[in-house]
């Protein structure tokens, strides 16, 4: 990788205007391996240099890629003026991109949620036109039947009277709660719960497992998060 001047780098991530850059540099508050910076021309090699800003360690890159397993009671937005959001999950060292959540999850919905500052891959993934499949672990109140299954793949038609894709429903487990697996290839309000209501039927938990061809790492609690593999954003792409 080539060098680039130091403030070149750190307005590209976001952490101010070059004018504003200045003045974290003339207050000592970054330091290139080690040592404080105090010229924000000086040149710097994004992928050998140690770069902080207050301490926050900066790994230069344009794009970044992040999952999360979103937990119950967090809004998949990064501004909310009452309920907390994803970003406030972050660190500050991933916040510094301003990823933002590739599509939405219900505030009591849990699961894989994307986050990214890509925006051409976060249109691909959520262009109707794709119908890129998403899988949901639902909890549902009653016994889902084979009818039930069939309704789904047949196509739903919600209470605005519209028509859903065809979409899949294993049944795990049928009881007085029972435990399925939805697939649909949109991404419509409140759609797997609607879809279920169309049934007669309620959805007492919802998770994402699947988005496309990327599944929720089983390793990750609620609320917490990792960078993607540069397979998995290969496989996205
Ligand atoms: N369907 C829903 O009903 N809620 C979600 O959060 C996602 C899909």
């Amino acid at each position: 990788q080539k060098s680039q001047r130091l403030d070149k780098i750190l307005a590209h991530m976001g952490i101010g205007t070059r004018k504003e850059i200045k003045k974290l540099v003339r207050a000592g508050r970054v330091r290139l391996n080690g040592i404080t910076a105090n010229d924000p021309g000086i040149h710097v090699y994004p992928d050998q240099d140690e770069l902080t800003v207050d301490g926050i360690p900066i790994h230069y890159r344009e794009h970044i890629y992040l999952m999360m397993n979103k937990p119950q009671g967090v809004i998949s937005a990064t501004e909310d003026r009452f309920n907390e959001v994803i970003s406030d999950l972050l660190e500050p060292e991933h916040r510094v991109f301003d990823p933002f959540p590739v599509g939405r999850l219900d505030k009591d919905t849990e699961g894989l949620i994307l986050l990214t500052n890509d925006g051409k891959l976060s249109h691909q993934l959520l262009s109707p036109k794709k119908h890129v499949p998403k899988v949901y672990y639902a909890l549902v109140e009653g016994a889902v039947t084979e009818a039930d299954r069939e309704a789904f793949a047949s196509g739903i038609t919600l209470d605005d009277g519209y028509e859903t894709l065809p979409g899949q429903l294993r049944i795990l487990n049928s009881g007085p709660v029972s435990e399925v697996e939805v697939t649909i290839y949109e991404g419509k309000y409140h759609q797997v719960k609607r879809m279920f209501e169309a049934v007669g039927k309620r959805v007492k938990f919802l998770k994402r497992i699947a988005m496309g061809p990327l599944s929720l790492d089983p390793d990750l609690e609620p609320g917490e998060y990792r960078e993607l593999s540069d397979e998995e954003i290969e496989m996205l792409k």
